[in-house]
């Protein structure tokens, strides 16, 4: 049935309410392409167009080969890159999207893979190659001039893992535990030698000598149950404690401690893990929302950028910015040469980084170092360490390497020592002692110790810090510094805040380092393309669409007609600088009339 809007007042005719013809299911005679339907400077078009434009190698390698047909991985790999560039990071809200949007319908040309299918491409196929991916896109940048590798800003962020924040195992509670167990067992070990000593007490001595009870490992313990079950197997019958003693101690203690092991295997040094997923560790995160400093399981994100295009990613079970380092480092120069990209010429940081080896890494990489160091910015406001007796508040003398302590006695170099730090790289630390600090009026505050005051000094990483001072507060140093903060931060505030990608889906490293490589794409896409609709330099804002259709010159009505009518256009341009406002609104209506305009002002 025709649906009609009624007609209001006297006039019919001209107040008749019009809708424009609806018809919802008319056929086509020629259906549109897909194409059509998607404006010329989408952004779906450059995913495609970059994806294209690569080789497939990589991804096709980890296809066995037969079986039934399966999706093409470079039609999976557009569904996925695209959906995290339209922000859909769940394969279930990918598989809705390719059924109801017309972008993913042309991207995959009308194929509909369901969420398992592309989940398993995501965390299978693209594990060991999304590096491969990411590295194409960032050739095609530098190609197009908007990587230029000479500054390499580097940042880590912490972001949450899918597992709960209550499947902690901590690593001091299983080596406690652990202790205790062993204790445990060597009692029972103990005990059992003892009764088989009683019914055997020469032929025991003499073994008892020879094999010492202590059980370090679960394979030990394993070796120890056997022989004690060959050992005793006369007196197991008519002991039962005996018996029992032995059964608990292969039922009961044996797994326990074989799972202590195997959590000590997963922890790998790490602090804690989680249950569910064991490659995340316990750490502390900025976004606290409770405010109480409750842990919770992440990773640590580490992204070098160029402009704010990601430039290298990694991911890290440490929670410190200055161990993972050398780890991305080595793995953004592996990135670079596989695209034959020159290295980069600066990196920059925050005072997380600065540390010796960071410091080596980079002379040795022919890589300027302007990454600050703890406490550089006390340096800048000249107060230095807090406590006055530091050492460095002491005066050095570099000629002869002593130090002049704050009674004047000469600290002089007694030992010069073999350190590791925590990731094992070996340093060396200088000890200079005081001659002699009894009686010294300033003991107590300036040192406690019972004997004479010793100070250690790794000098290599004073001189290292000395040098990065220096570049910091030079020209470069000062412009890198505030480009650090506009460089490398706000790719974080996108990622977090914009893409709203604030935890991974995904477990495990391998899995966690896919989605960030797919995010890494995305991000990079995603800035490419606002760089390519948006031309270079100062330009008004767009008009609107009504300024767009009005004609060209002079607005009818406006002051500039009126002058010109009047023969008075360079006058116009002196008056133009006062304000419309000046004028009184009935005097605006006035000047109207008389220019015959309609009074639009
Ligand atoms: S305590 Fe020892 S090192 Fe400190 S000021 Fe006195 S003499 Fe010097």
């Amino acid at each position: 049935m025709k649906e009609q809007a009624p007609t209001k007042g006297k006039n019919k005719r001209h107040n008749q309410v019009t809708f424009k013809p609806y018809v919802q299911n008319q056929g086509w005679l020629l259906p549109p392409s897909l194409s059509e339907l998607i404006p010329e400077h989408h952004m779906v078009r450059l995913v495609n167009d970059v994806i294209d434009g690569m080789d497939l190698e990589p991804i096709l390698n980890t296809y066995e080969g037969g079986g039934s047909s399966t999706y093409h991985p470079r039609m999976m790999l557009k569904a996925l890159v695209y959906g995290y560039v339209d922000k859909r990071y769940s394969s279930r809200d990918i598989e809705q999207a390719l059924q109801e949007n017309v972008c993913y319908m042309w991207l995959c040309g009308m194929q509909k893979p369901d969420h398992n299918t592309l989940n398993r491409f995501r965390s299978s196929r693209l594990k060991q190659t999304v590096k491969t991916v990411f590295a194409h896109v960032l050739a095609l940048l530098v190609e197009q001039g908007y990587v230029r590798l000479e500054e390499y800003y580097v940042d880590g962020s912490k972001l949450e893992s899918v597992a709960g924040r209550y499947t902690y195992v901590w690593a001091k509670n299983v080596s406690r535990h652990k202790a205790a167990l062993l204790e445990k067992i060597a009692r029972i070990i103990e005990h059992i030698e003892a009764v088989n000593e009683q019914a055997e007490a020469e032929a025991t001595k003499k073994k008892a000598e020879a094999e010492p009870l202590a059980v370090g490992d679960s394979e030990a313990l394993q070796e120890t149950i056997e022989r004690l079950n060959e050992k005793v197997a006369d007196q197991v019958a008519q002991n039962k404690k005996l018996k029992k003693q032995l059964e608990k101690l292969q039922t009961e203690h044996l797994p326990k401690l074989q799972a202590y092991e195997e959590q000590e295997a997963l922890l790998a040094g790490r602090n804690s893990y989680s249950k569910t997923d064991p490659d995340a560790t316990f750490m502390r995160t900025k976004d606290d929302h409770l405010g109480d400093g409750q842990l919770k399981p992440c990773y640590n994100l580490q992204l070098g950028t160029e402009d704010q295009f990601i430039i290298n990613y990694t991911v890290h079970q440490t929670p410190s910015d200055m161990a993972a380092f050398t780890d991305h480092m080595d793995d953004t120069l592996q990135v670079l040469a596989s695209i034959d990209a020159p290295r980069p010429k600066r990196a920059g940081g925050d005072a997380g980084y600065g540390s010796e080896e960071n410091y080596e890494y980079l002379e040795q990489n022919q890589i300027e170092a302007y990454l600050k160091y703890p406490g550089f910015h006390q340096e800048q406001k000249g107060k230095g360490h807090k406590n006055p007796f530091h050492y460095t508040h002491l005066y050095y003398n570099a000629e002869h390497d002593y130090y002049v302590c704050p009674m004047g006695q000469h600290m002089e170099l007694q030992q010069v020592k073999e350190e590791k730090t925590k990731t094992g790289y070996p340093t060396k630390v200088h000890l200079y002692r005081a001659q002699r600090c009894e009686g010294c009026p300033l003991r107590g505050i300036c040192h406690r110790g019972k004997t004479d005051r010793i100070i250690k000094v790794n000098q290599r990483n004073v001189q290292y810090r000395r040098q990065a001072y220096q570049r910091l507060n030079s020209l470069r140093g000062i412009r890198m510094r505030q480009k650090r903060g506009i460089d490398t931060e706000p790719v974080f505030g996108h990622i977090k805040q914009d893409r709203h990608f604030r935890r991974f889906l995904l477990t495990t490293l391998a899995g966690v380092s896919t989605e960030t490589g797919l995010l890494a794409i995305a991000h990079n896409l995603k800035k490419w393309w606002v760089k390519l609709n948006k031309p270079v330099g100062k330009v008004p804002p767009p008009a609107t669409r009504s300024a767009q259709m009005a004609p060209k010159g002079p607005k009818t009505g406006s002051w500039q007609l009126f002058f010109e009518k009047m023969g008075l256009e360079k006058l116009f341009l002196t008056f133009d600088q006062f304000s419309m406002n000046l004028l009184s609104p009935r005097f605006k209506v006035a000047l109207a009339r008389t220019t015959s305009m309609n009074g639009d002002f």
